[in-house]
């Protein structure tokens, strides 16, 4: 049998994902054996980017012109492209200087800035269609496998469609945002990671993106509640996920 044909792909991001995907984790590495890695520069010397794949991982943000080209180039010799981690799937830290008037991040970094050509930081299905979003900075090993397992079962992968919350109550957990106060994202925030942060007692920040249904209103108010400025609320909110796409819904936490 013939081995699906991996290709690995890296945009504006820390390449963490990548890291996460080959090295750190134990089923996604078994299971990335059933794989044929084609392209992948962090494990492979040269490689074919121009495929075909039959699956292509993307991570990082689209930050430049010539990346968007890119990246539909690579979805047109790839028959399956999942976005992976949230600077692919939300935008990501990467996309924070939406937040800044135009290159002024960038000014604070380069000094000369005519060699720089950033556009507006987007995720990268604002360019493309794609079959599949693995969340999390970085993703956790359940969605991983999920994703891996799924293109060689031929399936479509079986992501959670629930909030961070329904992880951690199904572990038993004490809710530190009744119980503590503590400010926790997990009511708004997608699942997938078995409710990590939550579980050793620190608030969710909301790496795996916020969900598309989420009130945030509601949850704006319980911050308000506990003595969050606006500013600190928003930031919540935007952390990852400050894609021009997601704005509207941090601009709505005064809804309710
Ligand atoms: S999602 Fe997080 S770990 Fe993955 S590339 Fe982006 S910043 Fe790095
Ligand atoms: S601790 Fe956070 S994730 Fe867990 S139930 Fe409470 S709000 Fe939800
Ligand atoms: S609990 Fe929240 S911040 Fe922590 S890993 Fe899960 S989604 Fe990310």
């Amino acid at each position: 049998m013939t081995r699906p044909r991996l290709g690995f792909f890296k945009f504006s991001c820390c390449a963490g994902c990548e890291f996460q995907t080959f090295y750190f984790q134990k089923h996604p590495a078994e299971t990335l054996a059933a794989f044929e890695i084609v392209f992948a520069k962090m494990v492979l010397r040269g490689g074919a980017p121009e495929g075909p794949f039959d699956l292509a991982l993307v991570e990082g943000t689209i930050t430049e012109a010539w990346q968007a080209d890119e990246l539909k180039k690579i979805r047109k010799s790839s028959a399956l492209l999942f976005a992976i981690g949230a600077c692919a799937v939300n935008g990501g830290i990467p996309a924070l200087k939406a937040l800044a008037p135009e290159l002024e991040v960038e000014g604070k970094v380069y000094k000369n800035l005519s060699p720089i050509h950033s556009i507006r930081p987007h995720p990268v299905d604002a360019y493309i269609q794609v079959d599949g979003y693995i969340r999390g900075c970085p993703p956790g090993e359940r969605d991983l496998h999920e994703a891996l397992t799924s293109v060689l079962a031929q399936k479509k992968p079986g992501f959670l469609r629930c909030a961070v919350c329904v992880e951690c109550k199904l572990k038993g957990n004490i809710c530190i945002l009744t119980a503590y106060g503590m400010p926790c994202m997990g009511p708004v925030t997608n699942a997938g990671c078995d409710a990590l942060c939550p579980t050793c007692k620190r608030p969710c920040y909301s790496c795996f993106g916020l969900m598309k249904q989420a009130n945030a209103p509601a949850l704006a108010k319980k911050f308000r509640s506990l003595g969050l400025s606006e500013s600190d609320i928003r930031r919540k909110f935007t952390l990852f996920d400050a894609d021009a796409a997601l704005f509207s819904k941090a601009d709505k936490l005064n809804e309710d």
